[in-house]
């Protein structure tokens, strides 16, 4: 059976860095599915600009038309912080003979021995690593270990087993951040091209991200 991908991120909002990364392993690893998981409270980040419901609405909008993305709202509805751990535990519990493939940013993936119990990460899941303009592997460290312990070259083994492998992936680097929308947003510039259209007319509409507005 094909592995399910699944895709975490405050989205804050998507863009086309996330669809377009989403996309591309979603036909590079032959995925059954994709699923986007918008954080509800995230331990990492001080601050929110909009809110969870609009996070989730944009979300929804930017990829309605790509039946094999599935959004999960499970990290919305969750009260208390949204630690990935325990998605994967339960989502794990839902496909116990599925492989399942956590598809990281390479920023987000330095980042991961900040995250809780982020070795069991990989008792549950593989990690996809996506690269991201302006940022490098590790060689070093604990993540540098575990790229040499964890790391594959084949897709296979992705398919093969169900957790456990670290795969990088060269794709189409596209320099979006979330920050910078919000930035150029503020700024009163036009996101057309960075943002799905559909992404563009609710920031529009909502005004979303307009400093008054901004959620806490
Ligand atoms: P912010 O600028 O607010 O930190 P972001 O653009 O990094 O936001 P997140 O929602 O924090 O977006 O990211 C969710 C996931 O998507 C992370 O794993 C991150 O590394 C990845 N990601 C974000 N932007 C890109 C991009 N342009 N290319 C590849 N991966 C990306």
């Amino acid at each position: 059976m094909q592995p399910i991908g699944l895709f975490g991120g405050t989205f804050d909002p998507i863009h086309c860095g996330h669809l377009r990364t989403a996309f591309e392993l979603w036909q590079e690893l032959r995925l059954a599915e994709v699923r986007l998981l918008p954080a509800g409270h995230p331990p990492h980040r001080d601050q929110l600009y909009a809110s969870a419901e609009m996070r989730l609405r944009m979300v929804r909008a930017a990829v309605a038309d790509q039946p094999s993305f599935v959004v999960d709202d499970r990290e919305v509805r969750r009260t208390g912080p949204s630690y990935s751990v325990d998605t994967l535990t339960e989502l794990r519990r839902e496909f116990p003979d599925r492989s399942l493939c956590l598809l990281l940013g390479m920023d987000a993936f330095l980042g991961l021995p900040q995250w809780h119990r982020w070795r069991d990460l990989l008792k549950l899941a593989h990690i996809v690593v996506a690269h991201r303009p302006g940022w490098r592997a590790p060689t070093s460290g604990p993540l540098g270990e575990v790229m040499v312990d964890h790391g594959t070259g084949t897709i296979r083994e992705l398919h093969q087993r169900l957790a456990g492998c670290i795969y990088v992936h060269a794709g189409t680097q596209l320099e979006i951040s979330s920050t910078e929308l919000r930035a150029l947003l503020v700024a009163g510039r036009d996101p057309r091209y960075l943002v799905p259209e559909e992404v563009r007319q609710i920031i529009f509409e909502t005004r979303c991200y307009a400093p008054a507005q901004q959620a806490r």
